[in-house]
C-alpha cells in the first residue's frame, strides 16, 4: 500500500491524487504531526479568540506580535522584531542545516469593522472600531501550530531543517511584504507557504489576484475667507475633487481588468476657511506589473492636470505595493494531496446550525459548511477576459521564491468580504476547527519539502522556467519610499483603550464566547457592552 493511501485511510479521507511514494515524508512522521496538531487544539482557540480580541489594524498589529511571539520564544524559536523597518513585524527561526522553509500568515484587521462573534445581527463589541472581518486572527495560530508539530517531528527523528515564521503585517493596506522582500528578508529561503482564511480548503498554482499601487496624492493650495475672499484662496480640495470626477470619467476607458478607488483622507477643516491642504488616497489595480505601472501613471497625470486647474500643487507618497500574485505549480500540487489527506474538519450541527443562522439573518445565499476540499484550481487560460479583483501582498514574496497560498476552512460560505459579516464565525468553533484542519495541511506539506530535495528542485524549476517566461518581478517601490507606518496610529490611540476591557482572558473563560456570555450557537441574548464610548473615525474599512 501506498505511504499516502494508507494515511488517508487512517485519517478517514478520500483520495484523490495519489503522488510518487518517494516524494513523501514517511507515514510515521506524518502521523506524528497530525497528533501532534491535534494535541494543540486547546492551543489554537486561545490564540485565534485572543488574537481576535486583540483586533488590530495595519502597522498597530504590537498586542498581536507580542503575544505571538511570546509562544514561540517559549517553544524555542529565535525572534526577531522590527524587522524591515516596521515596528510590528518579526520573524521566528529554528533548526539546522537542510532546507529554509519560510511559513507565513497575515495579522491584521479592518477599521470600523468590530462584531461581537456568535452574533449573527450586526453588532460590534465597540462601535466604530476595528475587527477581524476578514478572519486574520486565525492565519498565524495556524502557521504556529504547524510549526510546532513540524519541530517536534524533526527533534525526534533528528532531521535537518531549518523553518522561518513571519507575519504579513497591514496585509489590508498591502503594507509590508514588498518591504520584506526589499530588505532581503527571503534571502536563502528554498519554498514559501502562505496560509490565508476561507470558507473552502484549497490551493491554486500560476497567475492569481491584481497587482496593486496604494497612493496618497496631496494637494496644497491657499487659505482664504470662503465667504469674504474666496478669490485670494486656492481650494485643494477642490483639486481632490476634480481627480476624482476625472479618474471616473476615465474609468470607462480602461480595461475591464483594472480596478481604481479612493477615499479622501483629508477634505479640509471647516466650511469658511478654503481649504490649504487635502488629501485623496487610491487604489490602483491590475493583473501585470505592466498594467499597474500605466494607471499609476494615469493616476498621476490626472493629479497634476487637477492642481494646473486650480492653482494648486501636488505630491504623491506610496503607501502600499503588491505584486499579482503566482502560485507553484510542484509545490501546489503537494499541498493539494495534503489538503485531500486532511479533508474538511467534521462539523457538528451545532456548527451548521449557526453558519444558516448568520447566512439568514444576513440575507446571504444558505449554504451549508462545505464537507468536501476544492479541487486544484488552474491558473486562468492567457486569453480569458480578465475581470479584476482584489490583491494580496504575497505576491512580492510569490516573484521572489517558489510559493503557493493555502486556503484553510475557518469561516462560513458567502458572507461579504471587508464586512462584519466575515468576522461573526471567527471566533467559534467553526474558526477553530478550520485552523487545525490547516495547520495539518501545512504540516505535512513541510514535513514532504524538509525530506524530499527533490520537490524543491522541481518547484525551483519551475520558478525559474516557467514563472519567469510569464513575466518578471517588477516592483513599484522606489529607494525613497518606506513603510507607512504612521497610518492607524491616531485611530488605535482612540480606540485601543476602549477595546482594552474586552481583550480575552483565557486564563478565568474556557472561550471568548464563553466570556462574553454566548451559548454558541444561540444569538446573546442581554447587552454584553460594558461601555458606549464616543464615535471618533468614520466606520470605512480599508484595505486588501
Ligand atoms: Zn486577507
Amino acid at each position: 500500500m501506498k505511504p499516502r493511501k494508507f494515511l488517508a485511510l487512517l485519517l478517514g479521507a478520500s483520495m484523490l491524487t495519489p503522488l510518487p511514494a518517494g516524494a513523501l515524508a514517511p507515514p510515521d512522521l506524518r502521523q506524528e504531526a497530525i497528533a501532534n496538531v491535534d494535541s494543540h487544539t486547546k492551543m489554537v482557540q486561545v490564540m485565534v479568540d485572543t488574537v481576535f480580541s486583540f483586533g488590530e489594524p495595519g502597522f498597530q498589529e504590537f498586542r498581536t506580535s507580542d503575544y505571538l511571539t511570546s509562544i514561540l520564544a517559549k517553544n524555542g524559536f529565535k525572534i526577531t522584531k522590527g524587522v524591515a523597518g516596521m515596528p510590528t513585524a518579526w520573524t521566528a527561526t529554528w533548526g539546522e542545516g537542510g532546507p529554509l522553509i519560510a511559513i507565513g500568515s497575515d495579522e491584521d484587521d479592518l477599521r470600523g469593522v468590530s462584531q461581537i462573534p456568535g452574533d449573527p445581527k450586526v453588532e460590534p463589541i465597540v462601535p466604530g472600531a476595528p475587527g477581524h472581518g476578514e478572519g486574520h486572527n486565525s492565519g498565524v495560530p495556524l502557521v504556529i501550530t504547524a510549526a510546532l508539530a513540524i519541530k517536534a517531528v524533526m527533534e525526534k527523528h533528528h532531521l535537518k531543517g531549518r523553518l522561518m515564521l513571519w507575519p504579513g503585517i497591514a496585509e489590508e493596506l498591502l503594507g509590508s511584504k514588498a518591504y520584506y522582500v526589499r530588505d532581503g528578508l527571503f534571502k536563502g529561503v528554498d519554498a514559501c507557504i502562505f496560509a490565508h482564511v476561507d470558507s473552502n480548503f484549497a490551493t491554486q498554482y500560476g497567475a492569481a489576484n491584481n497587482g496593486m499601487i496604494s497612493v496618497e496624492y496631496t494637494f496644497h493650495g491657499k487659505t482664504a475667507h470662503a465667504a469674504a475672499d474666496p478669490w485670494d484662496g486656492h481650494s485643494a480640495l477642490d483639486a481632490v475633487e476634480l481627480m476624482d470626477v476625472a479618474m471616473n470619467f476615465r474609468r470607462e476607458h480602461l480595461p475591464l481588468s483594472q480596478r481604481t478607488h479612493y477615499v479622501i483622507t483629508n477634505g479640509g477643516g471647516q466650511p469658511n476657511i478654503v481649504p490649504g491642504v487635502a488629501s485623496v488616497w487610491y487604489y490602483f489595480r491590475d493583473y501585470t506589473f505592466d498594467r499597474v505601472k500605466e494607471l499609476f501613471d494615469i493616476g498621476n497625470r490626472t493629479a497634476d492636470a487637477a492642481a494646473m486647474a486650480t492653482d494648486t500643487t501636488v505630491e504623491h507618497k506610496t503607501l502600499g505595493f503588491a505584486a499579482p500574485n503566482y502560485g507553484n505549480k510542484p509545490i501546489a500540487e503537494l499541498l493539494q494531496s495534503n489538503i485531500e489527506a486532511v479533508g474538511m474538519p467534521k462539523w457538528t450541527a451545532d456548527d451548521q446550525a449557526f453558519a444558516k443562522l448568520v447566512q439568514e439573518t444576513q440575507q446571504r445565499k444558505v449554504e451549508p459548511l462545505r464537507d468536501k476540499v476544492t479541487p486544484l484550481r488552474a491558473p486562468r487560460g492567457e486569453d480569458a477576459v480578465q475581470t479584476g479583483g482584489g490583491s494580496d501582498d504575497i505576491g512580492d514574496i510569490m516573484w521572489t521564491v517558489p510559493t503557493v497560498t493555502l486556503r484553510y476552512p475557518a469561516n462560513i460560505p458567502n458572507m461579504i468580504g471587508h464586512n462584519v459579516t466575515s468576522a461573526m464565525a471567527m471566533a467559534t468553533p467553526v474558526a477553530h476547527k478550520g485552523t487545525v484542519a490547516g495547520a495539518k495541511a501545512l504540516a505535512l506539506t513541510v514535513l514532504d519539502l524538509m525530506t524530499s530535495p527533490d520537490e524543491l528542485t522541481k518547484a525551483r524549476a519551475f520558478f525559474d522556467n516557467d514563472q519567469q517566461k510569464y513575466d518578471h518581478y517588477k516592483p513599484l517601490l522606489t529607494a525613497g519610499d518606506a513603510p507607512a507606518i504612521h497610518v492607524n496610529d491616531d485611530y488605535m490611540r482612540t480606540y485601543r483603550p476602549l477595546m482594552e476591557p474586552y481583550y480575552y482572558d483565557a486564563s478565568k473563560y474556557p472561550s471568548y464566547l464563553d466570556q462574553l456570555g454566548i451559548k454558541y450557537p444561540s444569538p446573546p441574548t442581554g447587552p454584553l457592552r460594558k461601555i458606549t464610548p464616543p464615535k471618533t473615525f468614520g466606520d470605512t474599512a480599508s484595505g486588501g
